[in-house]
């Protein structure tokens, strides 16, 4: 909405990084490794997801195993439709946890969003949330909408873009709304999914580690994709045990950083 003068109003939102590690948490089970024993709380990562708050609305991209414990170190109380990236367990293992607070929603249940191969996948997983014959009585009052290629979702006066990446062999989901984008699980960006990544202010992206991956973007990868992007500030997530925060605030240009758990960076859109 543009104000009859030609005034652009914006919004005021936060994205908040619920989780910035890689898919076995950091510390990792069973290592005593320098960055699992850090006594820094950023090297204590649980497992990638962000919420997007504006007014009083918020909204989730993936539920991962650690959702409830960062739902609770949050505050979140409502939740107004949750994104999913893929469905690897790293980013859908906590839909379960939503179930409390899909009781309340005003529409009588959350608005999910995922591409069909996930949404089937999430679906099977939780089978007895989503099966006509089995309905639990106390299932999430949930409800899976598809969304593929370049598809874009309103949500209460924000847009959600979905954008398309490549994880591995699979085809997985990043999401842009307003200036900033959310590329987790990626190690390629199509050629056609860079124009709508154009003019972004902050990018949120997959850095697993150093040395290279199959199926993530390693920092120097990383790093690439954010010259070619060129956002005015990038973060790295879905990080691994191998990165050290002090150490990377030391080595990185001072526009890039590593997400931590908690971290919350305020951004406009446009109204
Ligand atoms: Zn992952
Ligand atoms: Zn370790």
């Amino acid at each position: 909405m543009r104000a009859d003068a030609g005034i652009i109003l914006y919004m005021q939102a936060t994205l908040t990084i619920l989780g910035s590690g890689t898919s076995m948490g950091v510390p990792t089970l069973g290592c005593e490794c320098r960055v699992c024993t850090s006594t820094d709380p950023r090297d204590r990562r649980s497992r990638p997801s962000v919420a997007i708050h504006w007014d009083d609305h918020c909204v989730l991209i993936d539920t991962g195993p650690d959702f409830r414990a960062q739902a609770l170190r949050e505050k979140i109380r409502h939740i107004d439709a949750v994104f999913y990236t893929h469905s690897h367990a790293d980013h859908i293992l906590g839909l379960d946890d939503l179930r409390p607070l899909s009781f309340h929603h005003p529409n009588g249940h959350i608005p999910l969003y995922a591409d069909n191969a996930s949404a089937q996948i999430i679906e099977r997983v939780f089978d007895y949330t989503f099966s006509e014959e089995t309905k639990y009585p106390t299932r999430a009052r949930v409800k899976m909408h598809r969304l593929e290629g370049h598809e874009s979702v309103e949500v209460h006066g924000m847009r959600f873009q979905r954008v398309p990446l490549i994880h591995g062999n699979i085809e997985v989901a990043g999401f842009r709304f307003g200036n900033v984008a959310y590329l987790t699980d990626m190690n390629r960006i199509p050629d056609t999914s860079l124009p709508l990544l154009q003019g972004l202010d902050i990018v949120i992206i997959d850095a697993l580690r150093k040395t290279p991956h199959p199926s993530h973007a390693n920092v120097e990868e990383a790093l690439e994709w954010i010259k070619r992007i060129q956002p005015r500030r990038a973060l790295f997530t879905h990080i691994s045990h191998e990165l050290l925060q002090a150490e990377m605030d030391e080595e990185l240009p001072p526009h890039i950083r590593l997400a931590y758990d908690g971290l919350r960076i305020p951004f406009e859109i446009e109204a």
